[in-house]
């Protein structure tokens, strides 16, 4: 991966915006550019268009939406941005907060009304860090699905995607302004393609070990569970180019991944009144801080595991999801009648799981307090017939990155632009600020979603600017 600096190239093709990668960023920054008047072609490494979003569960938030307010519910644009500011305990940009709460109900009614993106509010749990209910998801609650409706919109709007399609290197002149890219194909040949602006939507770099060790050592051993084709392209490309970096340490984990069956146990669970012990029968945290932090707690417990514990209720409420279903199907989900049989079927000490479980109910009846600092009152207890499901922690995706403006413009250390290149989703910096605690539930999309819109409207701008000085 590298910039060929060449300012004599001359290229064949010549396309207006070239994007690289089909995520929800690209694919959002590319729909942008073409409603505005301006030819775009999306370059994706991949046979089909996936990404991290196809794996993820989609979920959008969005402040002050029509369907908020159809359910009676009350947000606004602050209280988005304080909640985002409080759980990067202020330690991300709040310009950049505020931009993309204030842009979120807009991303999220574009979707629905312009590219007919079946989403739906989901009202029946409070994600861990937000003050209301304002995540937005397709009917099943999968990212495939939104992938699969992005694809379409696409597919509409007359937008080239073109697959099996690595960018390998940056064409630039002696200004840092990209002036094309090179790809490379299965078969090993290669094309250049020439561009005016360079919108760079390929995520971060989960799926890079050597750059993981060198910026997020502590999630290293966790089990990868993102998109293995994000190896950190953009950042590399911004850096050679002058970009700033920030947060580079910031990251989505998972503290649920249900072990050796691939699926997330998502938190709604978690949030309603279910616990996580360890291989000893002991809890070790306050689990509704957010699952992005639990990874790591996780897979600090002894052989790096934990069990969800639940009930028929909880077990009940989770099928709305289909991530939690597919749990179902692949016999992770475990039902038990009793304590006794919870112990003798987790191998755990009877004794101490019963003292564990009778704890939590103590704290559920405000009788006690968590000595992790967990609020459980409000919740309803626990009640057999029990369930269970056996988890490690997980990394997802990267939340730092190329910093950007509120046009999703990328800016070199000094905070001045950089001639004609745009970033958005995994490929910039996020909201989640320096580590794996500030990641609120959403922020992989939001950013991806409304910084991918941004970038294609600023980047179409920033062309029709350039065309119209130079003719006077
Ligand atoms: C299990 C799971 C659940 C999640 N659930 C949620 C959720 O409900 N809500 C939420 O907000 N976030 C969620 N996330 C996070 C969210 O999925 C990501 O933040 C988001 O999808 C990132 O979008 P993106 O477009 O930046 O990247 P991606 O969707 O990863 O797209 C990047 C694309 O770039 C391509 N690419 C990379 N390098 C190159 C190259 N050199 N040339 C060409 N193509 C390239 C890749 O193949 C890929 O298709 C979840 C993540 C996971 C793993």
């Amino acid at each position: 991966m590298s910039v060929i600096f060449d300012n004599k190239k001359i290229f064949e093709y010549q396309i207006p915006v070239v994007v690289i990668g089909a995520g929800a960023c690209g694919l959002c920054a590319a729909l942008a550019v073409k409603e505005m008047g301006t030819e775009v072609i999306v370059l994706e490494r991949d046979s089909t268009p996936l990404g991290t979003t196809a794996m993820s569960t989609g979920l959008i938030p969005g402040a002050n939406t029509k369907l908020q307010k159809a359910a009676g519910i009350e947000d606004s644009v602050q209280l988005f941005t304080n909640d985002i500011i409080k759980k990067s305990k202020h330690q991300t940009d709040s310009d950049i907060a505020h931009t993309l709460a204030s842009e979120s109900a807009l991303t999220i009614e574009w979707l629905i009304e312009k590219y007919d993106i079946p989403l739906s509010l989901v009202d029946s749990f409070l994600y861990p860090g937000h003050s209301v209910m304002r995540m937005h998801g397709t009917p099943n609650r999968t990212g495939s699905e939104l992938m699969g409706s992005l694809c379409n919109a696409a597919e509409k709007a007359e937008i080239d995607i073109l697959t099996n399609s690595l960018v390998t290197d940056l064409y630039s002149d002696e200004k840092n302004k990209v002036i094309g890219v090179k790809i490379t194909r299965e078969d090993g040949t290669s094309e250049d393609i020439g561009c005016d602006a360079l919108i760079l939507a390929c995520c971060g770099f989960a799926g890079n070990p050597e750059m993981l060790k060198e910026f997020i050592p502590e999630i290293k051993d966790a089990v990868f569970f993102g998109h293995p084709g994000n190896k950190g392209d953009a950042i590399k490309w911004g850096k050679l180019l002058g970009a700033d970096l920030a947060d580079i340490s910031s990251f989505q984990g998972h503290g649920g991944l249900a072990v050796g069956r691939g699926v997330p146990i998502l938190w709604p669970m978690i949030m309603e009144g279910a616990f996580q012990v360890n291989n000893l029968g002991q809890r070790f945290s306050d689990e509704s801080l957010g699952y992005s932090e639990q990874a790591v707690k996780v897979v600090a417990q002894p052989e790096k595991y934990a069990w969800n514990i639940f009930d028929q209720r909880l077990h009940d409420l989770m099928k709305e999801f289909e991530d939690y279903n597919n749990a179902i199907e692949a016999n992770a989900i475990i039902r038990v009648e009793d304590l006794n049989e919870l112990s003798s079927v987790i191998n755990i000490d009877k004794e101490i799981l019963e003292q564990t479980v009778r704890s939590v109910e103590k704290m559920v009846s405000g009788s006690l307090e968590d000595p992790f600092g967990r609020d459980f009152t409000g919740k309803e207890p626990l009640r057999a017939p029990y369930y269970t499901v056996k988890v490690t922690g997980a990394l997802f995706h990267t939340q730092g990155g190329l910093v950007v403006d509120s046009s999703a413009r990328v800016l070199n250390k000094e905070r001045q632009k950089l001639p004609n290149l745009f970033a958005g989703g995994g490929s910039a910096r996020g909201i989640s600020g320096p580590s794996d605690w500030g990641y609120m539930a959403g922020n992989g999309l939001l950013t991806a979603t409304t910084f991918g819109r941004l970038a294609g409207r600023s980047a179409s701008e920033f062309l029709k600017k350039t065309i119209n000085s130079d003719n006077i």
